[in-house]
This record gives C-alpha cells, structure tokens and sequence, in this order.
C-alpha cells in the first residue's frame, strides 16, 4: 500500500481545558475525527489529495463550532464574510477567495477558481456571481447564523477590542473567547501529490473588508509536492508579514530543514518574535505530519497509512 497521510486543524487560541466541558470538548473532538476521517477514507482507496482535504473541509464548515462556512464570526457590520483557498502541491496551481457570503462551501468555491477559471484570487461580489456561474449551492444568512459568535459579537461591536475575558457557563459564553477557528486540511495521497487549503469566517469584528492570512497563497496556505503542504491559523496579520507557510517550503527547500524543524521555526521563532500567535498543520512528501502552535491549544487531528492517528486540543495530544 502507498503512503498517505491527513492533517486537519479547527483553530488555534487560548482554548483551555479549564474553559471546556466534558460535553463541549466530546463535540469537537467528534467534529475533528468526522472530517479526519471523511479525507482518509478517500485516501485509503487511492483518491487524490485535494479531493480528500476538500471533503474534510466540507465537514468542518458545516459544523456550527467551527469558524468556516456554517458559524462563521461577524464583521463590524454585523454580517459573516468568509475567505478560502486551495492549493494543489502537483501543479502549484491555486485558487482563493475572500469577502464572500452565503456560499454554502467556500472551499468548493476556492476550488472552482483553481480549476475552472483563468485566475487565483476572488473577491467579493465578483466571487459570488463566480459561485452562482459554477451552480455552487448558496444558503440564506440564517443557516450561518450562530447564537454564540453572534454574542461574541455583540460584546465588542462598538469597540475595536478583539479579546475578551468572561467567565463560562454555557456553550454560548464558552465559545465566546475563541476567536480563532479557521479550518484547515493537509493531505499527501498515493500519488505523491500534496495539496492544502484553509477556509475561515476571519475575525470577529473585522472592518474595512480585512483579509486574512487563510486565502493568501504562502502566508495561509501553500503546497508543493517537492516540499509540504501547509495550512495556518492565528492572527493573519502577522502571518501575512511572516509568509509563514511558504517560509515552511522555502527552509525546507534551501536550507535543507525537515519538515518539523521548518515549522518549529517560523511557529516558534520568526512568528513568536513579532507576537504572532496561532499554529500551523503540515505534510512533507514522505508522509510525515506536524502540527506545530505557540498558542494555548489548536485544535487538531491526524491519520495515516500506518494507522497512526493523534487528536489534540490543548498542549498534550488527546487520548484515544
Ligand atoms: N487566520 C485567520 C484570520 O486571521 C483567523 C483564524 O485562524 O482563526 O483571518
């Protein structure tokens, strides 16, 4: 059998086990192994990696705990924008999107650019009449609609504040402080492809039409079969000045860095010394993975052809 592997992550903050319940924390490590597994199953049988991390993806958009697709966070104006991109490793071909609503799936929507149009990156209102040109399925504001980003919101609407300190009670005031909960997948396939991709609704109370790191090709998001497959989450700006995730290739590629060390690297280090928090999910052309965070946890999960499979929350992985 050839060697595969799948990494997803579903946001890296301040997410303390002190802050979760038993039940809260069963559902998101339920969430992680639905899409972990929905990309393996079709790795295991010879399917390609970007279709394997898109119907990882799928799954975590629609599920309303993650930040991506359905339950994505508010901007200032009180509606969710939502950013994607994909990246294929085999050709460096890439598509993206930012700013755009009501799409069901918004990586589908990045896929469609990679594949069906002439262009990487869309935005806004010209992104949707692409959805609606590509058939995708679109939804009402409704179906994205979550109490708990929406409380999230209301807390800091008429402030430029993006941390908050509360105490939890339910899921609603649980769910409050995480404000990063972007999606991510990273897969290597039978074939030797790598590809990656991320998909976000950004941050909370985002103004300005603000874009994040997700849809940037080599700051989110970047694959190349010669190197890894990354996906990132955390706070874009600094990302976005770190190229974080082509830095991961680019010491893989020039300075002859593992895979590991690469993202120990710009995670740990370059990132870390321009206080950028979030983490990074990686795969190399062997097969190995890494899920690398300088924040309190990152949600996150991993399967492979050996049958090895990590889940993981908070700093230690999670016990399966
Ligand atoms: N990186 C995302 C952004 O800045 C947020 C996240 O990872 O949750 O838009």
């Amino acid at each position: 059998m050839g060697k595969y592997s799948i990494v997803i992550h579903g946001g890296a903050g301040t997410i303390l086990k002190s802050d979760m319940t038993p039940q809260l924390e069963e559902a998101y490590v339920r969430g992680l192994e639905e899409a972990v597994l929905a990309g393996k199953n079709i790795l295991e049988k010879g399917g390609d990696a970007l279709d394997a991390i898109q119907d990882a993806i799928r799954t975590l958009e629609d599920n309303l705990l993650f930040n991506a697709g359905r339950g994505s966070v508010f901007t200032k104006k009180g509606v969710q924008e939502m950013d994607a991109a994909i990246m294929d490793g085999k050709t460096l071909k890439a598509g993206a999107i930012t700013g755009v609503r009501n799409v069901r799936n918004p990586i589908q929507l990045a896929y469609e650019v990679m594949a069906e149009s002439n262009h990487v990156f869309l935005s806004g209102k010209g992104a949707n009449d692409f959805a609606i040109k590509r058939g995708l399925k679109l939804e009402p504001d409704d179906y994205f609609f979550s109490q708990f980003r929406y409380d999230q919101w209301k807390e800091i609407r008429d402030s430029d504040t993006y941390s908050l300190d509360h105490t939890h009670q339910d899921l609603n005031e649980l769910m409050k402080d995480k404000k990063f909960g972007t999606v991510g997948a990273v897969a290597l396939d039978m074939h030797g492809n790598i590809a990656a991709a991320t998909s976000t609704g950004g941050m909370t109370n985002k103004k300005y039409g603000r874009i994040g790191d997700s849809p940037v090709i080599g700051a989110g998001t970047y694959a190349n079969n010669n190197t890894c497959g990354i996906s990132c989450t955390g706070h874009g700006e600094l990302f976005i000045r770190s190229v974080a995730a082509y830095d991961v290739s680019a010491l893989m590629e020039y300075k002859g860095l593992s895979l590991e060390e690469a993202m120990n690297e710009v995670v740990h280090k370059k990132l870390v010394s321009i206080q950028g928090a979030g983490g990074m999910i990686g795969v190399d052309a062997e097969g190995n993975t890494a899920m690398v965070f300088n924040t309190a946890g990152m949600y996150r999960a991993m399967m492979n052809h050996k049958g090895e499979k990590i889940f993981g929350i908070y700093r230690e992985n999670y016990p399966i």
